[in-house]
């Protein structure tokens, strides 16, 4: 049986049995490895924030339900591919050394690779936003997993994977290029200020550093073909909001860094933030219907970023700001009508299909775009 590429879901027929049985079954085997290979495949920052009991414990319900949820699709449904990779993907689980599994190895690459960070981010995503989107769905017709959501999922696994990768690259650009301009009474200053006061003020300036640094990669072409990856998404959803050039997560972290490190917010104010990014980024890119009222005028909100998205010429270099929507009032870029954005995407500009492909765009569009300029001229 071969696998469509969208998926609308419906009780009764073995689907909703299938992937959750063959996605367990596979986060399981992924499980399974960071527990033998941890200084290799773990992210060392993500250590403190779990029990390793507790995950073992976690993983060992995960098999079982992959295990009796494949049994049931075999037995119930026409998705019996679904449900075969489930119980086979836990059998490779425990042989692999299921819930005993302890380091075999400490061999690493200096680097981690963050699939720990992958498993748990995924999870937790999906827990969260799937049930969001069915209880508030904005657009009903769209599938739970609509058309390119692999590409997505490819992404999404990128940029966690290379999470310590990214952390060095940009934390250690900005330490060097900024060390000249850190003040020792300031950051005191900034860092001994309360909670409340701090978290807003970090929404401020990572927000003013985010606007400009995304307006910029609307308007230079080269910074273009790189964000024109994040907005080639023919639909908004949860997972839309992880396709993302690696260049961009690179660039987009390190301008909001700057305001972070000189200023010297406190390492608890800078966690909220990283906290609330990841859940907020998810969201305004989410397929719910929430406008919140008055609210919407404060904070971005997914229509906001949908209409960020829409590609009617009216929207076109609109709603940069990722936090605070004043910061569009002031600059001239706001544009917020009372109604949802009809389609999403970069109209007639087509992206190629496949991450690699992608990845290489932004040098690919710009030959093209140099050739079409010659051949015109
Ligand atoms: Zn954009
Ligand atoms: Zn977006």
């Amino acid at each position: 049986m071969s696998l469509p590429s969208t998926y609308t879901f419906r009780w009764g027929e073995g689907q909703i049995s299938g992937f959750l049985s063959a996605a367990l079954g596979l986060l399981g085997v992924l499980a399974v490895l960071c527990f033998r290979f941890p200084a290799l495949l773990t992210f060392p920052d993500l250590h403190s924030a779990y029990d390793p009991e507790v995950m073992r414990l976690a993983l060992g319900c995960a098999l079982l339900v992959a295990m009796i949820l494949g049994l049931v699709n075999f037995c119930i449904g026409r998705w019996r591919t679904l449900g075969c990779i489930g119980m086979g993907a836990t059998f490779v689980a425990i042989l692999l050394g299921g819930l005993g599994a302890g380091a075999t190895s400490s061999f690493g690459l200096g680097v981690p690779i963050g699939l720990d960070w992958f498993i748990l981010d995924l999870l937790a995503s999906a827990l969260l936003f799937i049930p969001l989107e069915r209880l508030w769905v904005l657009r009903r017709e769209q599938p739970v997993l609509r058309a390119e959501w692999r590409l997505d999922l490819q992404y999404f696994a990128l940029v966690h994977l290379l999470v310590s990768l990214l952390i060095i690259i940009s934390s250690g650009a900005v330490a060097r290029l900024f060390s000249w301009s850190v003040n020792a009474p300031l950051q005191g200053f900034i860092s001994g200020l309360p909670l409340w006061v701090q978290f807003p003020l970090i929404l401020v300036v990572a927000d003013l550093a985010q606007y400009w640094s995304h307006r910029l990669m609307h308007t230079v072409p080269a910074l273009w073909r790189v964000h024109a990856v994040h907005h080639s998404s023919a639909a908004m959803d949860w997972l839309a909001s992880s396709r993302l050039h690696l260049v961009e997560v690179l660039i987009t972290r390190t301008c909001v860094l700057v305001p972070v490190f000189v200023l010297g917010f406190s390492q608890l104010a800078v966690l909220l933030y990283v906290v609330y990014i990841g859940l907020h980024a998810i969201f305004v890119h989410a397929n719910v219907r929430f406008t919140f009222g008055p609210l919407r005028h404060l904070l971005v909100t997914p229509a906001y970023h949908h209409w960020h998205h829409s590609d009617e010429p009216a929207a076109a270099n609109t709603n940069f700001a990722v936090h605070l929507p004043v910061i569009d009032r002031l600059f001239g870029t706001y544009h917020h009508p009372a109604c949802w954005p009809a389609s999403y995407g970069i109209g007639p500009e087509r992206l190629p299909p496949g991450i690699l492909r992608q990845f290489l765009y932004p040098l690919t569009g710009w030959w093209r775009a140099r050739r079409g300029g010659e051949r015109a001229g």
